[in-house]
């Protein structure tokens, strides 16, 4: 029998695991609960079994860590880089960010990314694959066990498009929200994609409380295909019209981000094209000025992203300015890539 990682099991997995090699059932709980809430590293640390049921384990099981390579911190916004290696030596980044009382994890979910937004650093290293779902959960277990024990938030907006990996997203964020794993509220918990429209569909379809943001960046097909090829396939009508099913049947409102790039999407008309689209629905705009990445892009001037926000804010009262820290770190979004 091969070893199986237990972590990345949810409940009733652990429960079929200790069925399997004549455990009893009771041990799932036991092993869920030091694996997600107390984040032990190994089973050496979990004090409360015996030494028959350690070597038992040893046998049929472990638990695979992702090794922390480098922290970097941003000294004014306090920002956090992590730099992980992962059991294949791939390489992954996470951003641990503070903003008042919210302590927010921004998870990635891909090494790479396959979706080729043209700002964006992670898309520059195209797919290298998706992260298993202990990849996922380690990254909370391990910023949370030794930096930030009170995590408040949770982004899927590090590396990689999460619908792109939708089941163990999914699971993760489930076993995040778990009031015996994470306990973190399902609506603290954002997803955020590209467009990715058959799983935006199943998003919905499966009735998640998770919250949903989608990546718009441009008021026009045109443009939105020049920055994101995946619009050619799923373009903005056809995301909108999903965002209606959305609004039927679900009370949170979408997010809908918007990379402000120079010349590009930043005028006083794209702003007023901006809140003529969303004026029907149930959703915000979240703006975020281009972060410098090795693209030809510009991040706007202080003015214009201020002019551009005003022009919004007038149309509508649902557009507010992501001005995260940790650029001077390469950790701000759209900065995360490793070289692998
Ligand atoms: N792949 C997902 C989530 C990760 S990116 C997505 O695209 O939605 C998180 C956000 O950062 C997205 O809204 C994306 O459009 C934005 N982004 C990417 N590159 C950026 C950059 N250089 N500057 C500012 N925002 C960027
Ligand atoms: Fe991928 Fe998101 Fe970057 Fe686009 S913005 S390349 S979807 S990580």
């Amino acid at each position: 029998m091969e070893k199986t990682n237990l972590k990345g099991l949810n409940l009733t997995q652990l429960e079929n695991f200790f069925e399997k090699i004549g455990e009893k059932k009771f041990r799932a709980t036991q092993m869920f609960l030091w694996i997600y809430n107390k984040k032990a590293k190994s089973f050496d640390e979990m004090t409360n079994l015996s030494k028959k049921t350690k070597t038992k384990l040893d046998e049929f099981a472990f638990i695979e860590n992702i090794e922390l390579v480098e922290v970097k911190i941003d000294e004014i916004s306090k920002t956090h880089k992590f730099l992980f290696r992962l059991a294949d030596g791939r390489k992954i980044e996470s951003v641990l960010l503070y903003d008042g009382k919210r302590k927010t994890i921004c998870v990635s979910s891909q090494v790479g990314c396959a979706v080729d937004c043209k700002f964006c650093a992670t898309g520059k290293m195209g797919l290298l694959r998706n992260l298993t779902l202990s990849e996922i959960l380690d990254q909370i277990i391990v910023i949370s066990r030794d930096f930030e024990t009170e995590i408040t938030n949770i982004v899927f907006m590090g590396m990689g498009e999460p619908f792109h990996n939708y089941n163990n997203v999914i699971e993760s964020a489930k076993i995040l929200c778990d009031p015996q794993a994470f306990s973190i509220s399902q609506r603290k918990i954002t997803i955020s994609t590209s467009g990715v429209l058959p799983k935006i569909q199943k998003f919905i379809e499966e009735e998640h409380n998770f919250k949903l943001a989608i990546s718009l960046n441009a008021t026009d097909n045109l443009t939105r295909t020049a920055l994101m090829p995946l619009n050619e396939k799923w373009q903005i009508e056809t995301i909108f019209a999903e965002i209606q099913k959305y609004n039927k049947t679900n009370r949170n409102r979408v997010t809908l981000e918007y990379v402000l790039l120079a010349g590009i999407n930043d005028t006083d008309e794209d702003a007023k094209k901006l809140a003529k689209w969303i004026k029907d629905y149930n959703c915000k705009i979240n703006v975020i000025p281009y972060n410098p990445t090795n693209t030809d892009f510009e991040r706007p001037t202080k003015e214009r992203i201020e002019k551009f926000m005003a022009v919004l804010g007038k149309a509508t009262p649902s557009a507010t300015l992501r001005n995260t820290g940790g650029r001077q770190i390469q950790a701000a979004c759209g900065q995360l890539a490793t070289t692998n």
